[in-house]
């Protein structure tokens, strides 16, 4: 829908701006909240208490593009649907949408960590915005500024959720109303090659894998796969410490938040992310040594009735031993006696001779009259 007349102030989207980011600003420029505004433009629809970013349907971005007299092509590329293709992910529905970061939105709050941004890019913004990319869970670096990307407030850690701060200072936490733009640390070379190398397969969809060349949807369903054994099984955790010590990555070694990969935490995703480029490089070679070192078995790899393991995953996962089984207890012989059939037990037992012979073993019993002399 898209009839009525367009507002009084314009208010564009920015460059690769995120749909969210763009509605808190033109109800910050109309002076209202950010509810009030949805409201003016889609009615009673639920927004905020949805993941609008994915939710927000094709018609309703045209509404409020053209209320706000933006360009078409650029509103459209707002929302998180956009990207679905390229990730190979289905449209957004309830649940996870693979590739992209969960926010948890409980009512109007957000209790995951799944908007990141850059402390330095808000610092020189003009009008402080978020970019679309920083809801990717292949991106934790911000490639202008070098540093890694924050997931929460610095002071007291919440998740951001700008359309809950106040006055909606976005550059501020909605909960403590501290500045979200304290710097954050440089990421280390390894982290800046290994995000460089996923952009570039993010760019150009496609990517090297030994000799054959996989789509950004196959690298992304494997990476999903990979991320999930190093950040949940013994074996993994060993593998990702066995290959962050031979890139000597810098960072900690503590145990992944979540195995899911669009629910990890920036930094677990840049140290695993890292570790999984390092050890696919040579595909299927390096992974292969350090799945085999470790122990790793093929069902800790990957479930076979998962649909979405690409080929090439799957034929190096066949190379891995099947899962070991305890070997089966020997079961013990049964004593004779219950091995043998009722008819054989009483041909062999004459049950009233041996009767007979164990009273006749057994002493005289001593008479009445004896015990009376004594
Ligand atoms: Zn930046
Ligand atoms: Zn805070």
């Amino acid at each position: 829908m898209s009839g009525g007349s367009s507002w009084r102030i314009p208010v564009p989207p920015k460059t690769n701006e995120l749909l969210s980011s763009w509605l808190i600003r033109a109800a910050r420029r109309y002076a209202c909240t950010p509810s009030d505004f949805t409201h003016y433009v889609w009615g009673s629809n639920p927004s905020w208490t949805r993941d609008l970013d994915r939710w927000a349907s094709i018609s309703a971005i045209a509404t409020l593009n053209h209320r706000l007299r933006g360009d078409v092509r650029e509103a459209t590329s707002t929302s998180l649907r956009s990207f679905c293709e390229r990730l190979g992910s289905p449209p957004p529905g309830p649940g996870i949408t693979p590739g992209i970061l969960a926010v948890g939105v409980y009512h109007r709050l957000r209790n995951r960590y799944g908007l990141q941004y850059c402390p330095q890019c808000l610092f020189e913004d003009q009008e402080p915005y978020f970019r679309r990319d920083w809801r990717l869970a292949h991106v934790w670096i911000c490639t202008r500024h070098g540093c890694v990307l924050r997931d929460c407030c610095p002071s007291c850690e919440s998740p951001i959720a700008p359309h809950r701060a106040t006055f909606l200072q976005v550059e501020k936490c909605w909960e403590c109303d501290s500045s979200l733009l304290v710097t954050s640390p440089a990421a280390s070379d390894q982290e800046v090659s290994a995000h460089a190398h996923i952009q570039l397969f993010w760019q150009t969809n496609s990517i090297g894998a030994g000799k054959a060349i996989a789509s950004f949807p196959d690298w992304l369903a494997a990476t999903r796969r990979l991320y999930a054994t190093l950040a949940s099984t013994n074996p993994g955790q060993l593998m990702l410490k066995n290959a962050l010590t031979a890139i000597s990555h810098p960072r900690s070694s503590t145990e992944p938040s979540h195995p899911l990969f669009e629910l990890g935490r920036v930094e677990d995703r840049g140290r695993l992310l890292t570790a999984i480029v390092s050890m696919t490089h040579d595909w299927p070679s390096t992974f292969l040594r350090l799945a085999k070192g470790v122990g790793l078995r093929r069902n800790q790899l990957i479930t076979f009735s998962h649909s979405s393991i690409t080929s090439c995953l799957m034929s190096v996962a066949k190379m891995l031993p099947l899962e070991s089984r305890k070997p089966r207890r020997k079961q013990k012989k049964a004593p004779a006696y219950l091995r043998m059939s009722t008819a054989d037990a009483r041909q062999r037992i004459d049950l009233s001779a041996a009767i007979a012979r164990r009273i006749a073993s057994l002493p005289s019993a001593p008479s009445k009259h004896r015990s009376e002399e004594v």
